[in-house]
């Protein structure tokens, strides 16, 4: 990186995305859920979500070309990048050499990586994400022990995903995914992103989501929360009585919490599946 000014760093020269598309020959695969983002002010945007990443660890799945990756270095994070197209490898050689010691790259899938193996501190997740294996990373993401091994988490997905995540009881799209995200940690939807902002557009339109952990409630086993919430969920139009029958205990738990078990899942508030699982214990 040049330095015109005494310890003042200017961004490197680098080729257009554009260019590096056609260098590289990296025509989207469908497949990989490849969507990408050209627009250097909405990925600096993005990569201002988590605030500020001056010597931030961050983990970056799926780079791609290395749009939002370029935005997360120029943001002066230092970037683990986790790519299973090989294709792209190359690229992102190149964006390295252009951030010396800032950019790591490793190649393969995301879901088959131990990411936390992959820090000594807590990195921030920045991610826009494969469409095809985004909740399946953040389920798991979201599953860990407590304490997590990340700090947050900033991650596109399709706006009927994000809205799920954040949903609150009664609202249409209240489900599983808005109880694990929210249990212990604080969901926001930081940016809608119109669907022509992506290389190809996909048929719907993204937003960003931003989620930070919090405290873990005492007492409340993630694994048992994830059994309430699969059987409450898995008969969403039913009572509970008839959904939680399967479980044991959860019945008399409803009883003791002050839960009605004539309710549907969709009606009982994330602090009621809270009290729920530690009831069950
Ligand atoms: N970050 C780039 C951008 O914003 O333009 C590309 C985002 S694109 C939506 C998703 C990227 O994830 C693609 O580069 C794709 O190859 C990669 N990918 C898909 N499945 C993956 C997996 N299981 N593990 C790691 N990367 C994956």
């Amino acid at each position: 990186m040049s330095e015109a000014v005494p310890g003042v760093k200017l961004p490197p020269q680098l080729p257009a995305l554009r260019e590096v598309i056609a260098k590289y020959g990296l025509n989207a695969s469908k497949a990989l859920g490849q969507n990408f983002l050209f627009d250097g002010q909405l990925l600096t945007r993005i990569a201002a979500v988590p605030g500020d990443l001056r010597d931030a660890e961050v983990l970056e799945v799926g780079p791609g070309p290395g749009g939002l990756t370029r935005a997360l270095l120029a943001a002066g994070a230092r970037v683990t990048a986790i790519e299973r197209d090989r294709r792209c490898i190359p690229a992102l050689a190149e964006l390295s050499e252009a951030y010396p010691g800032q950019l790591r790259v490793i190649e393969g899938d995301a879901l088959a990586i131990d990411a936390p193996a992959l820090f000594a501190g807590r990195p921030h997740i920045v991610s826009n994400l494969p469409y095809n294996v985004g909740t399946a990373l953040l389920v798991g993401w979201l599953t860990v022990d407590w304490q997590p091994w990340w700090q947050s988490c900033t991650l596109m997905f399709q706006k009927e995903v994000a809205d799920r995540i954040v949903a609150s009881a009664n609202d249409d799209a209240y489900g599983r995914l808005a109880v694990l995200s929210q249990w212990r940690s604080t969901a926001r939807i930081a940016m809608p992103v119109h669907r022509s902002a992506f290389t190809p557009p996909p048929k719907v339109m993204s937003a960003v989501v931003h989620i930070m952990p919090g405290e873990a409630p005492e007492g409340v086993e993630v694994r048992v929360l994830e059994r309430i919430t699969a059987a409450a969920f898995g008969q969403r139009r039913k009572m509970l009585r008839q959904s939680l029958k399967g479980v044991p205990g959860a019945l008399v738990a409803l009883e003791r919490i002050g839960v009605d078990a004539t309710r549907r899942a969709e009606t009982v508030s994330v602090a009621e599946f809270v009290a729920l699982a530690r009831e069950v214990g």
